[in-house]
C-alpha cells in the first residue's frame, strides 16, 4: 500500500478510514507477538482518529494531505500522553507533557498514529537488541536483526503493520535498518527537520526521517515535516520546496559520483557489492553519467564518530538523575548515591559505555587529543564531500556492508556491531541528506540496500534520483518471499 493508493481509495469512498485503519490494527495483532516492532499500540486513539476522518470526508470537507494514514512512531519522539520510553528502563513511566514537532506536524496533515515502535536503548545500536523491553526480528527471517536503532520503524513498515513510521538518524539509524527490512529510509539535511521533541543522543548528528515503502511517499512525508520550527534553533529557516515535484524528471546528463573507498572495504559483501555496482549501472541505463570519486577521509568517519557522538550522549544524558525525572532508585544514603544507583539500575550496558566513553573523551587531559580532534577530521571528512559535488550530483555507496545478521552476532563485541554504520556515518559527519532503497537480494533472499547522497538541502536531486531508479529497476517485483513480509 503506498500513500497515493490509500488517498485515492479514501476519496473514491471505496473504504472508509475505520476500516483502513482497522485492516492496519488487525495486522498488528496479527503478527507483532513475531515482530515486535511495537512497543505501544494506541488502537482506540487511532479508531477514533479515523471515525473523525470519516466524518470530515461525509461533510464534504476537503482532507489534509495525509488524512486517515496510518503510521507508526519511533519511541524517541515525544507523543503528548502517550508513553515514550527510549526503549529504556530509565524512562518506562515517562508520558511526554507535550508533543514533538515532527509528529505534530503529521497530525495536522491528518495522519493517524497507530503505535509507537522498538529501538535500541536512546538510539544507540545497529540491531534493535539493546532495547530493555526485548528486540525486534526482521520480517524477512526471524533468526535475523532488523538493524537498528529504529528497527521496530523499519520491521514495522516492511511487515505491513503500518504505511509508513518515522525514525530518526544519527549516525545511520534509519538507512541501515531500512536497508536490512527492504524499505526506503531518508535521513534529510541536518537542520531540514526539527528536532524538537526528539529526545537527544548526540545534537550535531540527529536527525528525523521517514520510513516507506516507495520513495514517492518519502517525499510526501518529508513534505509535511520538514520546515523552520522557532523551537529548534538548528533547524534552517529555509523554503521547503515540494519534494514531489521533480519526482518524474529524467535523469539525463545527471552525474552520479561512485565513492572508490566504499567498494574495496575488507568486510564489504560481494552480493552486496554486486547488487550496488548493477544498480550503478541501471542508473548509466538511464541517463546518468557514473564517475569514480575519492573521499580519502571516508573511512575515518566511524573513529570519528564513535568520538563525537558518545561525547554528545554523556552530556545529553546527565539529565537523567533520578530527580528530574526518570527511574529513582530508593536505595542511597546520600543524593550522589541515589543519583549513581539510579542511572546504574535504568540505564544498560551499552549506554554506560558510552557515557563512559564521552565522559573520558571530554575531561580535561583528554579533550584536545580525542573531542577537538575529532572535530578536525571532521571537517575534512565535510571537505572530501565539498570537493566531491564539484563534479558530481549525487554519490552512490552500498548502505550497509552486509544484509542483515544472525541476532546474537555482534552482541558481546560492540566494534563489530559499531562497523555495521561505516557507510552511513560520513553523511551524518557532514550533515547531507541521504537515502536507502532496496537494490536487490542476496543468495538468502534478504534484501540489499543502496545509499544516495547528495548535497546539503538537496532532497528533491536525491528523491528525483532514487525514484527514477525504482521505476527502472522495479526489485520489489522479484520480491523473493518473507516470513511476514505481505
Ligand atoms: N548505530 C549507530 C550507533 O550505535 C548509529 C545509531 C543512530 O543512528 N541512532 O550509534
Amino acid at each position: 500500500m503506498t500513500i497515493s493508493k490509500w488517498r485515492a481509495e479514501l476519496k473514491r469512498g471505496e473504504v472508509s478510514a475505520r476500516e483502513l485503519v482497522g485492516k492496519y490494527i488487525e495486522r498488528i495483532s496479527q503478527v507483532d507477538s513475531s515482530v515486535h516492532a511495537f512497543l505501544d499500540v494506541t488502537s482506540e486513539r487511532a479508531l477514533l482518529e479515523a471515525d473523525r476522518i470519516d466524518k470530515r470526508l461525509a461533510s464534504g470537507e476537503p482532507l489534509p494531505p495525509l488524512a486517515g494514514l496510518p503510521v507508526a512512531i519511533k519511541d524517541n519522539l515525544c507523543t503528548k500522553g502517550v508513553r515514550t520510553t527510549c526503549s529504556s528502563r530509565m524512562l518506562d513511566n515517562f508520558v511526554p507533557p507535550y508533543e514533538s514537532t515532527v509528529t505534530e506536524r503529521l497530525w495536522e496533515a491528518g495522519a493517524v498514529l497507530l503505535g509507537k515502535t522498538n529501538l535500541d536503548e536512546f538510539a544507540m545500536g545497529s540491531s534493535t537488541e539493546t532495547s530493555a523491553f526485548g528486540a525486534t526480528s526482521n520480517p524477512w527471517d526471524s533468526s535475523r536483526v532488523p538493524g537498528g536503532s529504529s528497527g521496530g520503524s523499519a520491521a514495522a513498515v516492511a511487515s505491513g503493520e503500518c504505511i509508513a513510521a518515522l525514525g530518526s538518524d544519527t549516525g545511520g539509524s534509519i538507512r541501515q535498518p531500512a536497508s536490512f527490512c527492504g524499505v526506503v529510509g531518508l535521513k534529510p539535511t541536518y537542520g531540514r527537520v526539527s528536532r524538537w521533541g526528539l529526545i537527544a543522543f548526540a545534537s550535531s548528528l540527529d536527525q528525523v526521517g521517514p520510513f516507506t515503502t516507495c520513495v514517492a511517499d518519502a517525499a510526501e512525508i518529508l513534505n509535511v515535516i520538514a520546515g523552520a520550527d522557532h523551537r529548534d534553533s538548528t533547524c534552517l529557516n529555509v523554503p521547503v520546496p515540494d519534494y514531489c515535484a521533480d519526482l518524474l524528471k529524467p535523469l539525463k546528463g545527471l552525474r552520479v559520483g561512485l565513492i572508490s573507498e566504499c567498494f574495496d572495504q575488507e568486510g564489504l559483501a560481494s552480493s552486496v557489492k554486486s547488487s550496488v555496482l548493477a544498480a550503478a549501472n541501471q542508473l548509466e541505463g538511464i541517463g546518468a553519467q557514473l564517475i569514480d570519486i575519492s573521499c580519502p577521509r571516508f573511512n575515518d568517519g566511524i573513529a570519528t564518530y564513535y568520538v563525537i557522538a558518545p561525547s554528545e550522549a554523556s552530556s545529553n544524558l546527565a539529565r537523567y538523575d533520578g530527580v528530574k525525572y526518570g527511574h529513582r532508585s530508593e536505595g542511597g544514603e546520600t543524593l550522589a548515591e541515589m543519583m549513581a544507583k539510579s542511572r546504574a539500575e535504568g540505564f544498560g550496558s551499552e549506554v554506560q559505555r558510552r557515557i563512559l566513553i564521552g565522559t573520558y573523551a571530554l575531561s580535561a587531559g583528554y579533550v584536545d587529543a580525542y573531542y577537538k580532534k575529532a572535530q578536525q577530521v571532521r571537517t575534512l571528512i565535510r571537505r572530501d564531500f565539498d570537493n566531491a559535488f564539484k563534479k558530481v550530483d549525487v554519490l552512490l555507496t552500498p548502505t550497509a556492508p552486509t544484509t542483515a545478521f544472525q541476532s546474537g552476532a555482534h552482541s558481546n563485541n560492540p566494534l563489530a556491531m559499531y562497523l555495521s554504520d561505516l557507510l552511513t556515518i560520513p553523511a551524518n559527519l557532514a550533515g547531507l541528506p541521504a537515502i536507502s532503497l532496496p537494490c536487490g537480494f542476496d543468495k538468502a533472499g534478504l534484501p540489499i540496500g543502496l545509499q544516495l547522497i547528495s548535497n546539503v538541502l538537496d532532497e528533491s536531486r536525491l528523491l528525483q534520483v532514487a525514484y527514477q531508479y525504482e521505476q527502472a529497476a522495479e526489485v520489489m517485483k522479484n520480491c523473493p518471499s518473507g516470513e511476514f513480509i505481505p
